[in-house]
């Protein structure tokens, strides 16, 4: 008989530890959170009984912290951890120093997790498994006559892998044998700096492809099953950023073969727990059962796990506590049924229209669609209203989960799901998702991993700010539309009977200028806004769940809130927001000019390219800018001399300056 765990500990943070500690609070399970100074007040801590401060906010000091998070577990009396994903999820040497301190690790054993560990390693293993993989060279000379010979052999295009890789880094398409030496160089240094290892391997280049993993579930008892396949084509920089399953257009015949290698796969490496299996399909005759590779194991559960929960009503992390406790796999492989159709995407707090740059900001307005309606929509979370996107982790809002009777119902649910989203006080990627839903490739099923790049500038073209929109935002801030629904007789009176140049002054900050309109109240719902230009009547009806705005070309429906300096305005899925200046401190925040730049987010100033004193060129870069684990150059606006320039290796505030001129700009921003 084995004992279910009394008390686990969750090393993890954000969506997928508040996952976790869901499953483990429904089975009865005490739970542990661990958290870094910068997450002290975040969901996932609230939502454990219990909660450890592991460090300070980066992850080297905190969530990859393998003593302090072992620490935790002993001192709280928790029996076992969950490690999520990502993190120390994969890291063999966390799961010694784990099983050493007499914890059991809710994962794979150390030795499974190493055997998948390193790309080569494990496909020489795959190979001799039995497992298709994909054409190539996985052994071990690196020279650069053998790598380029290999190359010829496999035949052009190739790709350069970094055997240690992840997330993309260290990968160089190579499509003529005169690049390959200058690819390989490039694609080592960055293998080199991400993961301390510049070995690579070399594989032939799948055109069209397509990324379809198989999830697997392996026990202690030598049980494997697979819960099906999804599909992940839909990438950007080789992330993921929609998510389904089944695969569209999947047969019998493929899913068989597929499911079939993957079931080997796991069992070449005794393997327990939950793991995923990515294969790469090449999609250019559609699927065929002899047209799929190995590409490699993720040992841990995987970010989009749910659709595979959505199609086929399990619980996966239960299935991982069963399985760690020493449980056999819950169900037979003929047991675990396939109904209807998933979809996730991955909400970010980042700008599409800006090269995705992540965005950071206080989520001032959040609201999820109606979840629980009817089972069709889940979302998957780590943060509340009022929490704020901090620069060190993962930007990453909530997955939207849909799920549908077939394709067509799961796509119109997540259309829905998309547009009911709504965020105010960062820029999110609900655009670009929405506009990913309905783009007619991905409707019609015909995904491949190139679909996101291939038609990028269409799917990232800001979104126009709807007619009304503004309006909206002035008639809110005037105060009037809350004090009509209030039924404030006087605002009312006031309006008839006084005359109408007593207006209720708005003053709004359009694109660094300010600008003044005047409200009046002409009558019952109906209002007048009196720019420097323009004259408009409107007529806002109040709605159970929106403002009705009309007017002679306007007809918008949207809600409201009110977010720190502004308005935000939300319809559709999107936010517009309006910043509203209060007229008594406008004087105040005259100033500022464009001989100065600001920092665009806290971050860490990387290296600094030029110093004060130098005359630097228009687009020159300046400077780098480390936020939020990404790499920002900052570079001259204008052609000018630096008066004072940030130190390498400081840290920085938003809007903390960087960079002086010391010859002011030519044109003067504040002029029209
Ligand atoms: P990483 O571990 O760095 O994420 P993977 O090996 O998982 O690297 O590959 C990431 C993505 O790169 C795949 O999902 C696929 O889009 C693309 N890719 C990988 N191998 C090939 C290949 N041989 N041909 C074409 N594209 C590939």
């Amino acid at each position: 008989m084995t004992k279910m765990f009394s008390r686990i500990l969750v090393a993890n943070r954000g969506e997928i530890a508040c996952r976790v500690i869901r499953t483990a609070q429904k089975m009865g399970i005490g739970t542990v959170a661990v958290y870094s100074d910068a997450d002290a007040h975040a969901l996932h801590v609230a939502m454990a009984d219990e909660a450890v401060n592991i460090g300070p906010a980066p992850v080297t000091d905190s969530y990859l912290r393998a003593d302090h998070i072992i620490a935790a577990a002993l001192k709280t009396g928790a029996e076992a951890i969950h490690p999520g994903y990502g993190f120390l999820s994969e890291n063999p040497g966390f799961v010694d120093a784990v099983v050493k301190a007499g914890l059991v690790f809710i994962g794979p054993s150390a030795d499974s997790i190493r055997a998948m560990g390193l790309k080569d390693a494990a496909k020489r293993l795959m190979e001799k498994a039995g497992v298709p993989v994909v054409p190539g060279y996985h052994g071990e000379a690196q020279e650069l006559v053998v790598l380029a010979s290999k190359a010829r052999e496999i035949g052009y295009p190739v790709l350069i892998k970094a055997r240690a890789g992840g997330g993309g880094k260290g990968m160089r398409k190579v499509d003529d044998p005169h690049e390959f030496a200058e690819a390989l160089g490039s694609a080592r240094r960055e293998a080199k700096s991400a993961f301390g290892d510049d070995r690579v391997l070399v594989e032939k280049y799948i055109a069209k492809p397509r990324h379809i993993e198989v999830q697997v579930f392996g026990d202690n008892h030598g049980n494997v099953v697979h819960l099906y396949e999804r599909d992940c084509s839909l990438q950007r920089r080789h992330q993921k950023v929609i998510e389904e399953a089944p695969a569209p257009g999947i047969t019998a015949e493929v899913r068989a073969a597929m499911t079939g290698a993957a079931v080997k796969a796991a069992h070449a490496i005794n393997y327990s727990g939950a793991g995923t299996i990515e294969f790469i399909v090449d999609a250019t005759e559609g699927l065929k059962p002899d047209r799929f590779w190995f590409m490699e194991m993720n040992t841990r559960l995987q970010v989009e796990h749910p659709v595979t929960e959505m199609i086929t009503g399990l619980d996966l992390v239960e299935w991982q506590l069963r399985v760690a406790a020493g449980e056999k796999l819950p169900l037979t492989q003929k047991q675990i049924p396939l109904n209807g159709h998933a979809i996730e995407a991955r909400l970010y707090a980042e700008d599409p229209a800006k090269s995705f740059l992540p965005a950071i900001g206080t989520l001032h307005h959040l609201a999820f669609p109606a979840s629980v309606r009817d089972g069709s929509v889940r979302t998957e979370t780590g943060v509340r209203a009022g929490d704020t996107i901090s620069p060190y982790y993962d930007p990453m809002i909530a997955k939207l989960v849909v799920h549908g009777a077939d394709r067509t119902a799961a796509l119109t649910a997540m259309e829905n799901a998309l547009t009911e989203t709504e965020i105010a006080g960062t820029t999110t990627n609900a655009p670009f998702l929405a506009a990913l839903i309905r783009h007619e490739g991905f409707a019609a099923g015909d995904v491949d991993t190139g679909l996101i790049d291939r038609d990028l500038v269409r799917l990232t073209v800001p979104v126009a700010v709807e007619a009304g929109a503004k309006e909206l935002a002035i008639l809110y801030a005037s105060g009037l539309l809350k004090r009509a629904v209030l039924g404030d007789p006087w605002t009312t009176l006031r309006g008839y009977s006084h005359n109408s140049t007593l207006a209720y002054p708005v003053v709004l900050e359009e694109a660094g200028h300010t600008v003044r309109y005047g409200v009046s109240v002409l009558g019952d719902e109906r209002y007048a806004i009196t720019g420097p230009e323009t004259s408009i009547e409107l007529r806002v009806r109040h709605e159970p769940a929106c403002w009705h705005l009309t007017a002679k070309g306007i007809n918008l429906r949207a809600k409201t809130v009110a977010i720190p300096n502004g308005i935000a305005v939300l319809s559709k899925g999107a936010a517009t927001t309006f910043a509203v200046a209060d007229p008594f401190l406008l004087a105040e925040a005259a100033g500022n000019a464009g001989d100065r730049l600001t920092a665009p987010m806290p971050g860490l100033v990387k290296s600094v390219r030029v110093a004060a004193g130098d005359v630097v060129k228009k687009g020159q870069i300046l400077l780098v800018l480390e936020a939020m684990k990404m790499e920002h150059s900052i570079s001259a606006p204008h052609d000018g001399k630096i008066a004072e320039i940030a130190s390498e290796g400081s840290q920085v505030k938003e809007k903390s300056s960087l960079v002086r001129f010391e010859e002011a700009a030519a044109v003067d921003s504040t002029k029209n």
